[in-house]
């Protein structure tokens, strides 16, 4: 990639979470680089104080291979963004600490972004989507939402935690490892494949928004009753998540009579979720779009190129305003970039 003197390059950093990641997109949102490193806990789930401490070990090597991919060095950067919220204080705050430092030792701006509005543009960016109703299904977050009067609307939303949570304590107590490049969604979604029977489990609709602990606290009680086979637990607590999600979708789909569905997120790589969506798009004749896996879980891309269209309608961040947002919610954020 050639760099261009009238081009504005912009570094994402993202650290919400599990994930460190680095991106840089041009000012079209062709992306240069997108590179992360994933903190993978020995036991347990997020410990969000060693997240923080493998997101510094690992900066300064995600940074350098993000260059190198580029072809670009700092000096011909113009913009800094990074994930401001929501999510974890630490992880979250080392990502903010190392931009700030980035920003004013190259003399550029900042620009703190939503990490749930970067899921939607990327998702925007890399698929056909427009204007679409998305599902978002992550680690950490299960939004329902769409574009309306300025902000991104939330629908419908989990009461609890989140749909990838779910999944991830369910496959951990049930033995399965977390690998590199195989997180424990995938683990399980590979055992439901061999699933054959359904087996009851709560299902939880609330009008518009679901809930996922009393199915967890379920299938985590059924598990040690060894009655059933592990393949069959994993294919029906998929069937029921994702069911649950696809009626709120189809809902809000209806509702607002959008032409396509957005599907973004970590959870957005299982195929049995994007089959339950795509058959949703069909049956209302509306377009399905899903992320491609690399621009899915969290990453750096998505925020260098919300980063760029914040700062393209004149957002930006001073050092002042730069403190973190753990509660930072998607439907607080205004997005002038959508008339
Ligand atoms: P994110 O929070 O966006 O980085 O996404 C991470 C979440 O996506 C974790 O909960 C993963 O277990 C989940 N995930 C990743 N791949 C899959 C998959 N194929 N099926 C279900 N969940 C997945
Ligand atoms: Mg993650």
């Amino acid at each position: 990639m050639k760099k261009s003197p009238n081009k504005i390059y912009c570094l994402g950093i993202e650290s919400t979470a599990d994930d460190f990641g680095v991106g840089i997109s041009d000012k079209k949102g062709e992306i240069l680089a997108n590179i992360s490193d994933a903190y993978i806990p020995n036991t347990g789930g997020i410990h969000p104080r060693e997240a923080a401490r493998h997101h510094a070990k690992v900066a300064s090597d995600i940074l350098n291979k993000a260059f190198i991919l580029a072809e670009i060095n700092p000096s011909d950067l113009g913009l800094i963004a990074f994930a401001q919220g929501p999510g974890l204080g630490p992880c979250l705050r080392t990502g903010a600490t190392i931009a700030r430092a980035m920003a004013t030792y190259l003399g550029i701006p900042l620009v703190g972004v939503n990490h749930s509005v970067a899921h939607i543009e990327i998702g925007k960016l890399k698929t056909k989507a427009i204007d679409p109703v998305t599902l978002y299904v992550s680690g950490g977050n299960t939004i329902v939402s769409a574009f309306d009067s300025g902000k991104y609307r939330i629908f419908g939303e989990t009461l609890d935690i989140a749909l990838g949570n779910c999944l991830d304590v369910f496959a951990r107590e049930a033995g399965l490892k977390y690998k590199k490049g195989v997180p424990l969604g995938a683990a399980l979604e590979k055992m439901a494949i061999d699933g054959k029977n359904l087996i009851s489990m709560p299902y939880v609709v609330k009008g518009m928004d679901v809930s996922f602990s009393g199915l967890l606290t379920a299938a985590i009680d059924l598990l040690h009753q060894n009655k059933y086979r592990l393949q069959d637990l994993c294919y029906s607590i998929q069937e029921n998540v994702f069911a649950m999600v696809s009626e709120v979708t189809e809902r809000a789909l209806t509702h607002t009579e959008k032409k396509d569905i957005l599907l973004t997120g970590g959870v957005a790589a299982n195929k049995r979720l994007q089959n339950m969506i795509s058959s949703i798009a069909k049956d209302h004749s509306v377009n399905f779009n899903t992320v491609p896996s690399e621009f899915a879980h969290d990453n750096g891309a998505m925020i260098a190129w919300t980063g760029l269209l914040a700062y393209r309608n004149g957002i930006i961040t001073p050092i002042e305003d730069s403190m973190v947002k753990l509660k930072w919610r998607l439907d607080q954020v205004d997005i002038p970039w959508i008339k």
